[in-house]
């Protein structure tokens, strides 16, 4: 095997107190970890709970974008608001509105409706709900590519049982990886893989520690000193591995709808068709090659097994793997550079409406082996810039349109 290179993991977490919070007051930390639920805005206090949102909000998230948006008195938010329809001016491919459902209690099925119009308009509800909404409102689909090309990290875990107590749980769940099999020829054959090293044991792959702390007091019936001591012998050594692969734009995998399923709202559900290609299968398998590897080089005691009952068990060259989803949705309405082979051009804007723009990873026609969240900020900052040159060139041309205007009604005056 090539001779692997541990990386730092670039995390968006405050390590440095802020002198702005709590009223210049700062942050004095209560023992190694707070116990307190509530300690807004301060620094990483290493409850490994960052996903989805860190417990204290040192981890940036997206409120604090919305926070500083709302003081501008410009932004405008309906909570509790789906939308259901995109229309468009069937002559020209404008945007004309976009349709929506407003509800009061999410067990009901009854709604109010609304509509939005504007000059330019954004979907940016994530790719699977973006192609749904495109594909629902039966708009123009020149590309026939709307909902295709569905894409997602598939994942593999391997775990085990460090030799000695190494600190896991004590910070973010992933501080560093390895980079090595990013690239390289053999891509040619399989695809490109990162590995997460995680700091949060093996709570993912087997729900950790829920089951140990059950085993140390129901079976083993330990408390006090003892329990903790136990606790720390099996949970601090744990080690876990997560194989974040590649995966390619397959036409056949895709977002679909269908009259029969929808929700309660009567809006079209989403429907899935995904089939892992061979060129991921064999990379989830040699992942597995990789891990007793490392494992064994560290002495670790390999824990790892995969349920043949699990959904996601699949067979490869005669072994059984588990595959987990990456929750990086992405390629539905992939960018390109002309409308016969794309959905969106390079400033995110649908070919078939001038004014709309599908902002997120279903943008993008490829997703390699990084997580995509950092290239939808980027390339949502550089449509940014796009929308603003164009409302500042639609407003001059209002505006000149106005002047023309009154320069008619005062000629009709005289
Ligand atoms: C458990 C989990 C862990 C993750 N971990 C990481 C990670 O560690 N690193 C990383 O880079 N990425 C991670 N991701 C991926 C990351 O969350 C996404 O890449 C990112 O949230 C996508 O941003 P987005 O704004 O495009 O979509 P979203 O964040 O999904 O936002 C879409 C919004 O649109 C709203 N919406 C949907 N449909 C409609 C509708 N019809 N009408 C009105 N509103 C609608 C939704 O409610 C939502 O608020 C993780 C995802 C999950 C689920």
């Amino acid at each position: 095997m090539a001779r692997i290179i541990i990386q730092r993991t670039a995390s968006a977490i405050r390590g440095v107190p802020n002198p702005k919070y709590d009223h210049g007051n700062r942050f004095v930390a209560d023992g190694v970890t707070s116990v307190h639920p509530v300690q807004y805005g301060e620094r990483c206090q290493g409850n490994a709970n960052c996903v989805p949102i860190c417990p204290v909000q040192a981890k940036y998230d997206a409120r604090r974008t919305l926070a500083k948006a709302f003081e501008t008195g410009r932004v405008h938010v309906l909570y509790q608001a789906v939308a259901y329809r995109v229309e468009c001016d069937r002559e020209n491919g404008r945007v004309t509105a976009i349709h929506y459902k407003r509800y009061e209690n999410p067990n009901s099925s009854e709604y109010t409706t609304g509509t939005a119009r504007g000059t330019l308009f954004v979907l940016a509800t994530n790719a699977v709900e973006n192609a749904r909404l495109l594909l629902g409102s039966d708009l123009p689909n020149t590309s026939g590519m709307i909902g295709r090309h569905l894409m997602d990290h598939p994942f593999t875990l391997a775990w085990a049982l460090m030799p000695e107590v190494t600190g896991t749980m004590r910070g973010p769940l992933v501080t560093s990886g390895i980079g090595t099999f990013r690239k390289g020829d053999f891509r040619q054959r399989q695809s490109a893989f990162a590995v997460d090293i995680h700091n949060d044991g093996w709570g993912w792959a087997t729900g950790s520690p829920k089951g140990e702390v059950e085993d140390a007091v129901d079976n083993k019936h330990k408390y006090g000193q003892e329990l903790r001591q136990t606790l720390i012998s099996r949970i601090s050594r744990q080690l876990l591995l997560a194989f974040m692969c590649e995966l390619l734009p397959e036409y056949s995998n895709r977002v679909t709808i269908d009259p029969r399923h929808k929700d309660k709202l009567g809006n079209y559900r989403p429907v899935i068709s995904f089939n892992l290609p061979d060129y991921s299968r064999r990379t989830l398998a040699y992942t597995r090659k990789v891990s007793r590897v490392i494992f064994e080089r560290l002495g670790a005691e390999d824990y790892t097994n995969y349920d043949p009952k699990d959904p996601a068990y699949f067979e490869f060259e005669g072994e059984g793997y588990v595959y987990k989803g990456g929750n990086h949705f992405s390629g539905t309405h992939i960018m390109g550079t002309t409308p016969f082979d794309s959905v969106v051009d390079r400033h995110l804007r649908c070919w078939d409406h001038q004014n709309l723009f599908l902002v997120g990873a279903g943008s993008m026609p490829t997703i390699g082996s990084s997580n995509t969240t950092l290239t939808i900020a980027a390339l949502s900052f550089r449509l940014a810039e796009q929308m603003l040159k164009e409302l500042n060139s639609h407003n001059l041309q209002v505006s000149n349109l106005q002047v023309s205007n009154l320069q008619a009604s005062n000629l009709q005056a005289r």
